[in-house]
């Protein structure tokens, strides 16, 4: 099964063309984009003064289009346990409500999953905040080449974008990687690139990565992931257990070995194979 890319961004962007060539520099980060110490880089978010008024309502003719919304999901997120300033202030900065139709854009920013067509779902942003620190747990730094498998509607790309060098994403069902392409055009993000394809077996020329993360959960973590992980590199996906429930998974590739940490119960749509 072939993967066909695409870079995100609208046309005329500066970005690698097709097809993405990853030259000996790949690796190396521009000079706006480096990133020494996740607390410079991220805009720290008024969050001390703000979570006491978590329970109110927002004010009057406070839009989708707003701040304020967003930085409200981000105090219940970080009232809710998440501490890594580099995810809360990402999730800050992409406007979830451009990733769900019109009709339930007024829900984005609330703690729930929302379909997203084609019978599949945008995870809660509880679930994306809480497997992105783990993908950056014990790194002070912006991530190198993260691996997305399940687009669906772009919302994670968009946030990965702001925390990993680049990001390649890949969807199977072609309708969502269209939709993705779409709603990732207004947020001109040159370093995600969007793939079309059977996740199942990675995307080799990306690799290694130095994370990977799934949106999708099957029986087993595909071996390609873990041939595509860098040494040193963190997977996160989830994966059916024992009794038949999905659990987050957590990999750590190391020059040791594989060190693999099973938690939570979590419930996300099926990883398939092929493409539709
Ligand atoms: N991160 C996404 C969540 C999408 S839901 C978001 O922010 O919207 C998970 C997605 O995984 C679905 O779109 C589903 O089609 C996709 N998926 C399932 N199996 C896959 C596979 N083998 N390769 C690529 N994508 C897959």
């Amino acid at each position: 099964m072939s993967v066909t890319e695409r870079p995100a961004a609208a046309a005329g962007d500066k970005r690698p063309g097709f097809p993405v060539r990853l030259s000996p520099h790949a690796g190396v980060p521009s000079a706006s984009k480096k990133i020494t110490n996740a607390s410079d880089a991220f805009k720290p978010l008024p969050l001390k003064h703000a979570v006491p008024g978590l329970q109110k309502p927002l004010p009057a003719g406070v839009g989708l289009d707003s701040q304020a919304v967003r930085t409200r999901m981000v105090e219940k997120l970080a009232k809710q346990g998440v501490r890594d300033a580099a995810v809360l202030s990402a999730m800050g900065l992409v406007e979830r409500h451009r990733f769900v139709d019109t009709a339930l854009a007024n829900q984005a920013y609330e703690d729930t999953s929302l379909p997203i067509g084609l019978g599949q779902t945008i995870s809660k942003p509880n679930v994306v905040a809480r497997m992105l620190e783990l993908l950056r747990e014990g790194k002070g730094e912006q991530l190198g080449r993260v691996l997305e498998i399940g687009t669906g509607c772009g919302y994670q790309a968009a946030v990965l974008s702001h925390l990993a060098r680049e990001v390649y994403s890949i969807e199977r069902l072609r309708g969502l990687h269209e939709k993705a392409r779409e709603n990732l055009r207004h947020f001109r993000l040159a370093n995600v690139h969007l793939l079309f394809g059977d996740g199942m077996a990675g995307f080799v020329k990306g690799a290694p990565y130095a994370a990977i993360i799934a949106a999708a959960g099957g029986e087993a973590i595909p071996p390609a992931w873990i041939d595509q992980l860098a040494v040193g590199g963190r997977l996160v996906a989830p994966m059916q257990t024992a009794g038949g429930q999905q659990a987050l998974v957590v990999i750590d590739k190391t020059a040791q070995g594989i060190r693999q940490t099973v938690l939570e119960a979590v419930h996300f749509v099926p990883l398939k194979s092929g493409t539709n």
